[in-house]
C-alpha cells in the first residue's frame, strides 16, 4: 500500500494566484534568539497552495469550508490524464470512462509547473463545457493539478459556477507528477475554518 502526498510543500516558493496573499511563516519566538520555544504565525491565503474550494468562493449562501462532506472527501478516487493544453472539456473527458467515479483528478501538464516559484498564468483550466460534463455524469469531487480550476481571468468564473453552484467540491493545488493514472483511495483533510471560502488541505492517495 503506498502512500503518494500530492500535497505541495508550503514555504516561500510556493506559486501565488495574483492578488492573494503569498505564504509566510513568520517567527515570533525562537530559541536561538534566546525565547524558551519556537513559534510561528502563518501568514496564508486561504486559497494557497493545495486547496479545497467551498461553495461559498463563489456564493455567499453557500456551505463554508466547515460543512464540507467527510464522506465525499474520503474514498476512491480516479486519476486521469489529459494532454490537451488548451483546456479540459468535454472532448477530453470523454476519452475515459467516468461512470462509475464520484471523485476524479485531473493530471495535465501543470503537474510541471510545480518546480517553478512564478505563478504561470498559461495553466490548463476546466472550461465551462467540461465543469457541465462533470456535473452532469455524477462527479462530486474535482481535482486539478494547479491553483485554479478556471482557465485563467476566464471572464464570469464559469467553471467555478457551475461545480461549485452543483455542490461540488473543488480540489485546487494537487501535484500530480509522479502520480501514473488509475483508482486510488483519496485522504483529504481540509482545515475546519469556520466561515471559510477555501481551506489548505493535505491530500494523499493510498494505490491498490
Ligand atoms: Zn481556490
Amino acid at each position: 500500500m503506498k502512500l503518494i502526498d500530492v500535497t505541495v510543500p508550503l514555504d516561500a516558493r510556493v506559486p501565488v494566484y495574483p492578488g492573494n496573499t503569498p505564504f509566510t511563516l513568520e517567527a515570533i519566538k525562537r530559541i536561538a534568539r534566546g525565547d524558551s520555544s519556537n513559534v510561528s504565525t502563518l501568514h496564508m491565503s486561504a486559497h494557497s497552495g493545495t486547496h479545497v474550494d467551498a461553495p461559498r468562493h463563489f456564493f455567499d449562501a453557500g456551505p463554508a469550508a466547515e460543512a464540507l462532506s467527510l464522506e465525499l472527501l474520503l474514498g476512491r478516487a480516479r486519476v486521469i490524464e489529459i494532454a490537451s493544453r488548451a483546456g479540459v472539456g468535454p472532448d477530453e473527458l470523454a476519452q475515459h470512462d467516468l461512470s462509475q467515479d464520484v471523485r476524479l483528478l485531473i493530471k495535465t501538464h501543470n503537474s510541471r509547473l510545480w518546480a517553478s516559484p512564478r505563478f504561470h498564468p498559461d495553466y490548463i483550466g476546466v472550461t465551462e463545457e467540461g465543469a457541465h460534463y462533470l456535473v452532469d455524469r455524477g462527479v462530486k469531487v474535482i481535482g486539478v493539478d494547479y491553483l485554479s480550476v478556471e482557465q485563467f481571468k476566464n471572464p464570469g468564473a464559469p467553471a467555478h459556477h457551475v461545480l461549485l453552484g452543483a455542490g461540488a467540491i473543488v480540489i485546487e493545488g494537487l501535484n500530480l507528477r509522479d502520480v501514473q493514472p488509475g483508482e486510488y483511495e483519496m485522504f483529504c483533510l481540509p482545515l475546519r475554518v469556520v466561515g471559510a471560502d477555501g481551506a489548505p488541505a493535505r491530500v494523499v492517495l493510498r494505490g491498490n
